[in-house]
């Protein structure tokens, strides 16, 4: 049983009598106590680099550096600022996905061509991430021009590349140099099919998992600050895939990688020129 707030009036009626009126107002409570919760964060996360940087500035100001010594302040700074555009940039995604009406079934995209797209950025981020390491990830992906790609799916091409991006990105920010990446994508039974990102990266314990897509939730806080994460990534990924009908799968154990999948539902795919019947909407 979860605890209940009333909002309780009494109002005197009649002789002797009172009229007692009492609403549940626990899911309102709730709404606000997410929002303070949210703008505590955001400002916390705000202000962290930004007390970092106005340090450096005042370094700056004071001390007679060296060139090199200057150059090394400003890369620093540069990593701050960057942390704070990151940030500034998320939450704006968060809000447009929260704020725009749902995907309609008139724009339909190859997938083949989407995982191409985010083929390439995974290349450059491991690449980016791996430097100075003797082996770099084994990142594999599906073949394009494979029959089963053959898929395409309706709804905001750039909210589904960001969601699949944002998984693979999370495989290879928190898989060492010499990890595994597998990106799959696979029809089902029912006519719906997967997309995932299977990792073999430090994996998450399950206690966490029913977690992860809270904003700002992290489970290894320095890993995700020194790979520029923001905390938002997940909860980005769940609301784009749920205004595409899909559900994201987590399944992880500590020690043993972790897989991300994006279930879809036949109603927003279509297969060689096949059509499915439209819901009605
Ligand atoms: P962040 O920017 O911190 O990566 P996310 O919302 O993308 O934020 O992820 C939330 C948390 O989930 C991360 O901080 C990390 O602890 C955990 N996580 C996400 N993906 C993985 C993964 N592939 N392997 C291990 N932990 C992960």
């Amino acid at each position: 049983s979860r605890p209940v707030m009333l909002s309780v009036h009494i109002y005197p009626y009649g002789v002797g009598r009172h009229l007692l009126l009492a609403r549940d107002i626990t899911a309102l409570e709730q709404a606000e106590a997410m929002r303070r919760d949210f703008v505590a964060n955001v400002s916390h996360e705000i202000r962290t680099p930004l007390t970092v940087l106005v340090g450096f500035v005042e370094t700056l100001q004071t001390l007679d550096l060296s060139p090199e010594e200057h150059k090394h302040y400003l890369a620093l700074m540069a990593q701050q600022a960057g942390r704070m555009q990151n940030l500034v940039q998320d939450l704006l995604t968060l809000s447009r996905l929260e704020g725009s009406p749902p995907p309609t079934y008139n724009d339909w995209f190859p997938v083949g061509q989407m995982l191409r797209q985010c083929a390439v950025e995974a290349h450059a981020l491991s690449k980016l991430l791996t430097k100075g390491a003797d082996v770099g990830h084994a990142l594999s992906f599906p073949e394009p021009e494979a029959p089963a790609m053959d898929w395409e799916i309706a709804g905001v091409q750039a909210e589904l590349i960001s969601a699949f991006s944002n998984l693979i990105s999370n495989a290879l920010r928190y898989t060492p140099a010499g990890g595994s990446v597998e990106v799959r994508w696979e029809g089902l039974l029912d006519g719906g099919a997967r997309f995932s990102v299977k990792d073999s990266g430090p994996g998450i314990d399950p206690a966490h998992i029913g977690r992860l897509t809270e904003r700002f939730y992290r489970v290894d806080r320095s890993r995700s600050r020194d790979t520029g994460g923001t905390g938002l990534g997940l909860a980005i990924v769940k609301h784009a895939l749920q205004r595409h009908g899909a559900k994201l799968e987590i399944h992880s154990q500590l020690g043993a990688g972790a897989t991300f999948s994006a279930v879809f539902p036949a109603h927003r795919l279509r297969h060689s020129g096949r059509v499915h019947a439209e819901p009605e909407r």
